[in-house]
């Protein structure tokens, strides 16, 4: 436990497909004045720098936002990718890519007057380097920190006052029984909040638990009869490499613009992520 550190894999192919998707779950959610109260379970410390610490030692970032930012000064790309661009760009100031805003800062400089952000992060160092971090945001006011167990405290945010509500839950997976954690967290919180709209994000591994994992979620939202959302993207595949090749995004309640939206952005990120060969997408939908 506590040996994960989201900075190591800030800016990675896993953060884009997350991070583009997130962005347009809240844009849709968005359309409607009413106001919307965002979950983000699994916190980490809001922005990485790119250009040292961690992230300087793994360098995630060459095959995933670098990658993705001189494909797209190439090349045209698909509205939601430009949109997800101008996201991290926003917190660049001078055109290069130094900072990735992890889905904290994100969500914050999504939120309107009237929205709410609640983050929840249990590490201890990435506790303190988040509250800092969002302290300096001046949407800072409209953000809730938990330093708890997300999975057991998820269920008492829902539902939220108006009603309206995103749910990113993006753990590492560092514990083998998050899995399991994670079903019964969905499952309490869809008992209390089914029409809410929840995004899942998991690593496509070997592992028996994570290829079961898109199933189980398939099988929670059937018996609440929702509509879900399924994706995956796959960058390479190298079945002795040790580095995570693909993953994927389950969303259950998603809004009907977003399987449009990844069908226009994932033959794009295939080409400018792919490395060697394997390169592929999946995107399946339910609508109940
Ligand atoms: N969502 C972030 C983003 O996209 O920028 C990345 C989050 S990282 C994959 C997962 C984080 O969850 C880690 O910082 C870890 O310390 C934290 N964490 C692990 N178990 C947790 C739990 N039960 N409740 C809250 N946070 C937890």
């Amino acid at each position: 436990m506590f040996s994960y550190r989201h900075a190591f894999h800030a800016g990675s192919h896993a953060d884009i497909l997350k991070h583009l998707t997130l962005i347009h779950l809240v844009e849709y959610l968005q359309e409607k004045p009413v106001a919307l109260t965002m979950v983000d379970t699994h916190a980490g410390a809001g922005i990485y720098s790119l250009t040292d610490g961690f992230a300087t030692v793994s360098k995630e970032a060459d095959n995933g936002i670098y990658r993705l930012a001189k494909y797209a000064a190439e090349y045209p790309v698909s509205a939601g990718i430009e949109n997800y661009l101008s996201h991290i760009q926003a917190e660049n100031i001078d055109g290069e890519i130094h900072a990735y805003p992890g889905s904290p800062f994100i969500l914050a400089r999504l939120l309107r007057p009237q929205d709410r952000l609640k983050l929840f992060e249990l590490h201890p160092k990435e506790i303190d380097i988040l509250r800092h971090n969002i302290g300096e945001l001046k949407q800072a006011k409209q953000i809730d920190i938990y330093k708890e167990d997300s999975f057991t405290r998820l269920k008492g945010l829902l539902p939220p006052p108006s009603r309206r509500g995103l749910v990113l839950i993006d753990p590492s997976y560092e514990d083998k029984q998050d899995y399991r954690y994670l079903e019964t967290a969905i499952e309490e919180a869809m008992q209390r909040f089914p029409t809410g709209c929840y995004a899942i994000w998991y690593p496509v591994l070997s592992r028996r638990e994570s290829a079961a994992l898109p199933d189980r979620m398939k099988k929670i939202a059937a018996s609440h009869k929702r509509s879900w959302l399924h994706t995956e993207l796959r960058v390479e595949n190298a079945p002795k490499e040790r580095r995570l090749q693909a993953s994927g995004m389950f969303i259950i309640n998603p809004p009907w613009t977003l399987e449009k939206q990844l069908a226009e952005s994932l033959p794009i990120l295939i080409k400018a992520l792919s490395q060697g060969h394997g390169a592929q997408f999946l995107l399946k939908s339910f609508e109940a």
